[in-house]
This record gives C-alpha cells, structure tokens and sequence, in this order.
C-alpha cells in the first residue's frame, strides 16, 4: 500500500507532489447508490482487491467502516473482499467480514500455512474448489483448534476458478463431513453482466440455481452428510426457486459483480460485491448518467517547468512527436513507472487550469511533456489533472482508457506506489485510520 496521508493538512503537505486525491464523499454517495439499489435485505460486500482498486484500501476501509451516509449508518458494508491473503494482512482491523477470493491451492499450502493460519484464526473467509484444498483447510483448523471460515465457488462459465457443477455435490458432501469446516457462502462469478443483454448472464445464474438444487434433491439420498453448515438449524431449501429467488439455504449465496447490481437485479440474491461502481465507474466502462455513480478518484501533479519551443522541434524520446508550430511544452513528473500508460504517449490528455492540454511525445518512466499551447497563463507550479473525476472530462478514466485501448479497472490499479493517496473529504473531519491509530 501507498503512502497515506488523511486529513487537509496532508494535502497542503503534498500538494507540490503528484497525488491521487480520494474523495470520501463520493465513495460514501456510491456505496449509498448500491445499497439503494439493493435493498435492505441484501448484504453489501466492498471489494477491496488491489490496494481498492488503486484508490488507498486504508481510506476505502476507514470511510465505509466509519463514516454515515446520509441516512445511513455507519458500517455501510456488510463485508470486504481482496484476492489474496496477502491483501488481507495488509488491511486495517475490520469490524466486517472479509473474503478471500483466490482459491485455496493445494499444492501451495505449505508454503502458505502461516498466512492460512492467520486467515483461520482471524475469521477471513477462504475459498475452496477441490476437495484436497477443503482437506488441507480442514487439518490447518484442527491444528489452530478453530473452525476455518469458507466458501465454496462454483464454475458456472468463466472456466477460471471455481469447481465445475458435476463435482460440486461431492464437494459439498466432503466439507460436510469435516467438522472444523464451516461452510459461509456458495458463489459464483459473471463472465459478461455489464452487458444488458448478453444471454450468458442467464445461463451462468440458472446453472448455479440448478447445481444448487441438485444439492438439495441429493440430501435426501446422503443419510448423514451435513451440508449445512453445524452452526446453522436452517434446512436446504426444498421449494423450487421463485423468479430465482427463494429463502436461505443457511450458507450466503452470492454472484453478483457491479454489472449485475444495476443491470441484472433479480440475480442479486443474498448478497452483491460490486468492485468498479464504488469507485464511481460505470461497469460498462462508458459515463452512464443514469445511475449517477461519482468518480472517487482524481490524480493530480504540479507542473514543474514550462519551455519554449520553436515549430518542428522533436519532443522526447525516439522524437516521435514535432511540434506544428512553436509552443509552450509542460514538464509534468509522472510517468510510466507511476502507472501513467506509456500507451498514452501522444494520444493522452490532461487538463491544466480546466484546460485540455494533450500528452506530446512518449511517456518516459518518470515525466511526461504537454502542449500547453503558444499562449496561455500557465504557471509553474499549476496543477495538472492527470485523471479527472468528471465521468465527461477530457481525461476522465472513460476517456483515457478509451485512448489506451484497456478499461477504467487497469488505469486505477496501475497508479504506483509513489504515488500517495490522500483523502480530501469531508475536510472537517479528522481522522485517523486503524493502522495509524494502532502505531500511534
Ligand atoms: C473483482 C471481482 C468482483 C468485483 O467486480 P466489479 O466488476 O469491479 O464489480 C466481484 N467478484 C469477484 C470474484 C471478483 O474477482
């Protein structure tokens, strides 16, 4: 994770830095937009995967743990999920759940039995698709002496992770059989849900239906099993689904990313994990005004040296670029090492006192030059937006994901460790996150 600094006078501090500037307020609009479109019988899972999608896990976590929405009160999540154990190590202490998405791997649990151990000890919640990786689970418990916390993810059509529908049975049968095992959630994932109309997302949810029912219509048969979880008295539900809904089978079930939070609403099921959409980016990578989701993130840095050049001068490396005329070029300290795309050589666009201003010759590791045009009152100094928080802005994250041929998602992760991150709203607040207050 960053650097990290939470309150104004940080961002005084830093502001001769280049910065990613995260605005709480907009976070906390988003998480209030999903839990409205959810309803209040759904759990909100935040997924908080790589560093909160690059936006600072520590800001994310302090501001959906302990700030008010409105109307709501704080915790506005009912979880967070990261990929990997690692991630989850590095969070601040959290009152929620956490998910851990990768997949238990058998043949790796050697090496990550301390880290397992933690995660047992600590209550995450670990995915599991084999039943050598449930087994290896289950030894780590006894010898924690705690019931381990899991999941099990279902293959339904990405043919990534997740164990396929035909072995889930036998799965689910073992996991019932190993009392330090106690099963939390069955999930699966969407392949194309920010399409509204890509048949697949049907498919995929009436497989998962269907895998699940089997489970229920094979219990009878499995005199003995215990596929319910031990510390749960709910049955397996027996009625058919209705309109995909039914009641709770006594594990979480779970399927739905950002697109299926807006545009596949009857797939939402006991609870959601929108990722993208509380960042404030549209799951379909294009500003939809609709759903008035709020950018979070607005990465900024000081012009730091303003030259003349005259008309048909070369600008950077491999001297790509020639001036058309004699201009102003910027020198701006960010570059591809920072994660400003060296794909944007040329094509990018910044905005220098609200002014597009494009992104001339390569983008070097460490700098990057702009056309600040022949005349204009651009001082050193000057802040330049690298990535806007207005979904319509020249250099909103559409846009330059758009210019660098990838999506929002991978601009946002890419923003490197030197940048630091620093939460600049509600300014009145002041706030310390669990990791500073627990050194402190
Ligand atoms: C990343 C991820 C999500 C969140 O997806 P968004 O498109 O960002 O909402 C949800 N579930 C899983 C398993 C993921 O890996």
């Amino acid at each position: 994770m960053g650097k990290l600094g939470n309150d104004g006078m940080d961002t005084k501090l830093a502001s001769g830095e280049p910065r990613a500037l995260i605005s709480r307020n907009h976070l906390l609009h988003n998480a209030r937009l999903i839990r409205q479109t959810i309803g209040p019988d759904v759990k909100f899972c935040a997924v908080i995967k790589a560093n909160a999608y690059g936006h600072g896990a520590d800001i994310v976590c302090d501001t959906l743990l302990n700030f008010s929405a409105d109307d709501i009160e704080p915790p506005l999540v009912d979880a967070f999920a990261v990929a990997c154990l690692d991630e989850a190590i590095d969070l601040p202490p959290s009152t929620v759940p956490i998910y851990i998405f990768r997949p238990v791997e058998n043949a790796y649990v050697g090496q990550q039995r301390e880290k397992l151990e933690t995660a047992i000890r600590r209550g995450w919640i670990l995915t599991v698709c084999s039943i050598t990786a449930a087994q290896d689970v289950a030894r780590l418990a006894l010898a924690v002496g705690r019931q381990a916390h899991i999941q099990v993810m279902i293959d339904t059509g990405m043919s990534r992770s997740g164990v396929s529908p035909q072995h889930f049975s036998e799965l689910m049968l073992r996991i019932g059989d190993m009392p330090s095992l106690r099963l939390i959630a069955v999930c699966s994932h969407f392949s194309c849900s920010e399409e509204a109309d890509n048949p697949a997302t049907q498919q995929q949810f009436d497989l998962y239906h269907h895998t699940l029912e089997q489970l229920s219509a094979q219990r009878p048969l499995l005199p003995g099993s215990l596929i319910v979880p031990r510390s749960s008295a709910a049955p397996i539900r027996r009625k058919p689904a209705v309109g995909g809904h039914s009641s709770s089978p006594g594990f979480i079930r779970h399927i739905a990313n950002s697109g299926a939070v807006f545009l596949h609403r009857h797939t939402h099921l006991d609870m959601v994990r929108p990722g993208i959409s509380l960042y404030g980016i549209d799951p379909a990578c294009h500003p939809c005004l609709d759903r008035q989701l709020k950018p979070v993130l607005r990465w900024v840095a000081p012009l730091v040296m303003i030259h003349d050049i005259a008309a048909n001068t070369p600008v950077g490396y491999g001297q790509t670029w020639r001036s058309p005329r004699s201009t102003r070029i910027g020198l701006v300290p960010v570059g591809y090492a920072d994660g400003y795309l060296r794909a944007l050589s040329s094509v990018g666009i910044t905005l220098v006192n609200g002014l597009p201003c494009p992104v001339v010759g390569r983008v070097s590791m460490d700098l990057i030059t702009i056309d600040l045009g022949p005349a204009g009152d651009q001082a050193i100094g000057d802040e330049v937006t690298l990535l806007d928080a207005d979904p319509l802005s020249p250099a909103s994250a559409y846009a330059l994901a758009q210019l660098s041929q990838t999506i929002p998602y991978e601009l946002f992760c890419r923003i490197g460790s030197r940048i630091p991150r620093i939460a600049v709203d509600p300014v009145d607040v002041p706030i310390q996150t669990q990791s500073q207050s627990d050194a402190a």
